[in-house]
């Protein structure tokens, strides 16, 4: 899927929260770490005084300074539940959140395998409920790429929406990509052309790689979506996340509750 994935960016400079906050001059947030949060995080604020504290995971710490500074602006930012004001930051909202997202995707595949990889010791299950993340990683490999792509596939966890793409060291230091496929994908009502289609646009970002422009990473840039438009099914694909996407998640996660 789109707007979440990525590619690893070249990210530089760790200073600690409390050094961005004082640089920054911010005295109305506080940062705690929390060993236990694994995906997510939040902001509570004092009504009395306004104050707000973020909620991190721990590993947060050693976050680049961008991540870091990505959490803090999400932490500061208006809150307005509803309207017009709503929809306004909501852009900033969601760039800020794919950012931090993304990192804690790279982080938490980091911290189950080790830092250094071996690819042939990802052996991942690709044969899904309908399709083989394999077959249709060939598939399209040899009709769009002139099977030049290079990758090792694997399905996102269980009803995720978001499907992205990282480039991992391996343990001799040679980098490989490795391609997550949304597991919502793995809905056996996907049709076909809708696995292609994340599929591609996830190989796309191996063949054009997000690169800097003004200090930001462009990751969907012209030529990005120039050629992502040259898969037959781009349109119908765009519709049929719109329209099903949520909702055979939502049905997958409602299934899984009723079974365990
Ligand atoms: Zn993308």
């Amino acid at each position: 899927m789109d707007k979440y994935n990525q590619t690893s960016l070249q990210l530089f400079g760790n200073s600690s929260f409390d050094d961005l906050l004082s640089t920054k001059g911010i005295r109305k947030l506080s940062i705690r770490l929390n060993p236990r949060m694994m995906k997510s995080w939040n902001v509570k604020i004092s009504n009395l005084t306004g104050s707000r504290i973020l909620n991190v995971p721990a590993f947060m710490e050693k976050a680049p300074d961008e991540i870091k500074k990505a959490l803090i602006e999400w932490a500061l930012l208006p809150l307005c539940k509803f309207g017009k004001k709503k929809k306004k930051i909501q852009p900033l909202r969601s760039r800020l959140e794919n950012i931090i997202h993304q990192y804690i995707s790279s982080q938490l595949f980091v911290t189950q395998k080790t830092s250094t990889i071996n690819p042939q010791s990802l052996q991942f299950k690709t044969k899904g409920n309908r399709y083989d993340l394999t077959k249709v990683f060939n598939k399209i490999n040899s009709q769009y790429f002139e099977n030049t792509i290079k990758a090792i596939v694997r399905w996102g966890s269980y009803a995720s929406t978001t499907s992205y793409q990282t480039t991992k060291t391996d343990n001799n230091g040679s980098k490989f990509h490795l391609i997550t496929i949304a597991g919502v994908y793995n809905h056996p009502d996907v049709p076909g052309f809708a696995i292609e289609a994340v599929m591609y646009h996830e190989m796309l970002h191996i063949k054009i790689p997000p690169y800097k422009k003004n200090g930001r990473n462009v990751i969907h840039g012209p030529e990005y979506k120039m050629a992502e438009r040259k898969f037959q099914f781009y349109n119908e694909w765009h519709q049929w996340e719109k329209l099903y996407l949520f909702n055979l998640a939502k049905q997958m996660r409602s299934k899984h509750k009723r079974k365990f």
